[in-house]
Order: structure tokens, then C-alpha cells, then sequence
């Protein structure tokens, strides 16, 4: 794993080169065998609670340790894997793992006297969402794992569920009733119809980068912070949590929990990292 000494980063392999090195074809031909051999792994970012800094839970983001190219993130490969279908196996072992992980999280920091129980947040892909074994392998793998439905959330892009037909949301629906939240990520992004929020069975929205991006400045652009506002009080009143993803620094998490927002995820709180730093964070005092 190629991780630079003294600390748990490592850079993700440099696109531009990447791009000489190997190829898309390249990669996608890999991609079983790598899922065979164990080559991907996954990190956790935490998700904070805005109103007192308490760490929450953690969102599951794959990585593939490449033998040749070191780590390729999932902007890289996982499209690729959704071309080819093989994001079907991929994300039931991501799903399988992070369920697993979240339950380890229960025993240790239950143990350790932390409030609550950590949950888990974990991406599906547009091609999962209409794959017939969605609903029983979730259930299985909860039932064996000895996870809670509650303890997990499932994140799906607004992009994926514009238009989306009773037969695409059947599935969704069915995990909701049985305790599992579904969270809308990237959201704002896909130019959907707000009025379509009521059809659809989540219970989380995730705010895009984007919105935290425009806090950066200060003032921050009034415009902008009108459009968080009108978000977060629309979610609010349909009974919706808000996450913001892509916190970096503390002056956004002001403006965001100022804004009325739930939770946050960021680097200012902390860079996705191995199961263990969620657990000490959890276990450390609130972390803002
Ligand atoms: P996402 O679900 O929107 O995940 C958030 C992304 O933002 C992650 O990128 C995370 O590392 C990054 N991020 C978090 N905090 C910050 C911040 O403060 N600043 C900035 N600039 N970035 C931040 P990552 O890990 O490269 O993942 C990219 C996307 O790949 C994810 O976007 C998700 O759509 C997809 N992905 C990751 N893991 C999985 C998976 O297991 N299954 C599927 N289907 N997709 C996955
Ligand atoms: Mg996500
Ligand atoms: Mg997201
Ligand atoms: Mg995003």
C-alpha cells in the first residue's frame, strides 16, 4: 500500500501519467482478476454531526490497489466496472466489508462507552439499483454480519433516479420500509424536479461539493447561500436529513451548520482513512 511514512496518506496515482501507463482497456481487462485477488480495499470518512462535533458514522469509499500503478481511485475504475457489470460483485464485496466494519465499530465503541452505534454509509451504482439480487443480498449480508438495517445507509445519485420509474424505486422502497436509510447523493447537480423528492424513498440529501465550494470565500455569495437555505429548510420540512460533503475548512462548517445543515464530511474533519482512525475519532472528544 503505498503510503507515505508517518502518516496514513498516500497520493492517489497521478492521472496524466496514469493515462500514458496504462489504458482504459487495460484497466477494465484487469478489473476481475484484481476483484479475485483481493487488490481493492476500502477507506472510511467520517461523518460529523454539526450541532456538537460528535462523529456519527463514516462513508465507505473503495480504492484498487493496483500491483503496477499503486492506488487508483473509483472515479478511475468504477465506470469501468459499471460498463462491464462487474461493479455487481465489486459492490456486493464493498457492501459485504463495510457491513462488517460497521459492526466491529458497534463492539469496540460500544465497549469504550461512545454514545451510540457508528453507521455506515455505502455507494450504489445505477447498475446495482436495477439488479435483481439488490434487496436479499442486503438482507443476507445483514442478517449474517448481525448488523441492524439502521446501522446502514445507502447512497444513490440524483442522476440516478431522474425519471425514475415504480420498477426502479420498488427495490429502494422495500430497504427503506426494512429500517435502511437511502441517502440522494451529489444532489443538486442533477436538475431534478423538487417536487419529485416526495416520490422518491430517501431520507438523507447529500449536498454537492459544489454548494460547499461557493462558503469558501467570505462574505460567501448571497445568491448562494439563499439556495442552501431554501434546500435545507425544503429537506427539512419533507422530514430530510442534510449532509454536506467536501468540508474543508472550519469557516464552511460554520456557514453549513449556520445554514441548518445536519452533518458534514470533509477534510477539515478528516480524509477518508483505515476502519481503525474512525473508531479513535469516535472514541476521542467531539472533533469540532
Ligand atoms: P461521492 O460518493 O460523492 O464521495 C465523496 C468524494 O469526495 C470522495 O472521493 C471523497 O474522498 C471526496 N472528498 C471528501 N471530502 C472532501 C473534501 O473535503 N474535499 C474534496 N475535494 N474532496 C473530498 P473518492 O473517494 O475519490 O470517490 C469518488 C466517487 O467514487 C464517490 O463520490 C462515489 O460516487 C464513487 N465511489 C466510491 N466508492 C464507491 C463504491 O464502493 N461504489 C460505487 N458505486 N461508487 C463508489
Ligand atoms: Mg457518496
Ligand atoms: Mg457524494
Ligand atoms: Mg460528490
Amino acid at each position: 500500500r503505498a503510503k507515505s511514512a508517518g502518516g496514513n496518506r498516500y497520493e492517489l496515482a497521478d492521472p496524466e501519467a496514469d493515462a500514458r501507463a496504462i489504458t482504459r482497456h487495460g484497466l477494465t481487462t484487469a478489473l476481475p482478476a484484481a476483484l479475485e485477488r483481493g487488490e481493492f480495499f476500502i477507506e472510511y470518512q467520517p461523518l460529523v454531526h454539526l450541532g456538537d462535533g460528535s462523529v456519527r458514522g463514516a462513508e465507505a469509499l473503495v480504492r484498487w490497489l493496483h500491483p503496477q500503478h499503486g492506488v487508483i481511485g473509483p472515479d478511475r475504475f468504477i465506470p469501468l466496472a459499471e460498463h462491464t457489470g462487474l461493479i455487481v460483485p465489486l459492490g456486493r464485496w464493498v457492501l459485504e466489508e463495510s457491513v462488517r466494519q460497521a459492526r466491529l465499530w458497534e463492539g469496540r465503541v460500544l465497549d469504550g462507552g461512545a454514545t451510540g452505534p457508528l453507521r455506515v454509509n455505502v455507494n450504489l451504482s445505477p447498475m446495482q439499483l436495477t439488479h435483481p439480487g439488490l434487496v436479499s443480498d442486503t438482507v443476507d449480508i445483514l442478517e449474517r454480519e448481525g448488523l441492524e438495517p439502521g446501522g446502514l445507509c445507502l447512497e444513490v445519485t440524483e442522476s440516478a433516479l431522474i425519471g425514475a420509474d415504480d420498477d426502479l424505486l420498488k427495490p429502494l422502497r422495500r430497504l427503506a420500509e426494512m429500517g435502511v436509510d437511502i441517502a440522494l447523493d451529489d444532489f443538486g447537480t442533477g436538475y431534478s424536479n423538487l417536487a419529485n423528492l416526495r416520490r422518491l424513498p430517501v431520507s438523507v440529501l447529500k449536498l454537492d461539493r459544489s454548494f460547499t465550494q461557493s462558503m469558501q470565500h467570505f462574505p460567501a455569495d448571497p445568491v448562494d447561500l439563499k439556495i442552501v437555505e431554501g434546500i435545507v429548510s425544503l429537506a427539512h420540512s419533507l422530514d430530510l436529513a442534510v449532509t454536506v460533503e467536501g468540508v474543508e475548512t472550519g469557516a464552511q462548517a460554520d456557514q453549513l451548520r449556520e445554514l441548518g445543515c445536519d452533518t458534514a464530511q470533509g477534510w477539515y474533519y478528516a480524509r477518508p482513512g483505515p476502519p481503525d482512525q474512525l473508531h479513535e475519532l469516535a472514541l476521542a472528544d467531539a472533533i469540532s
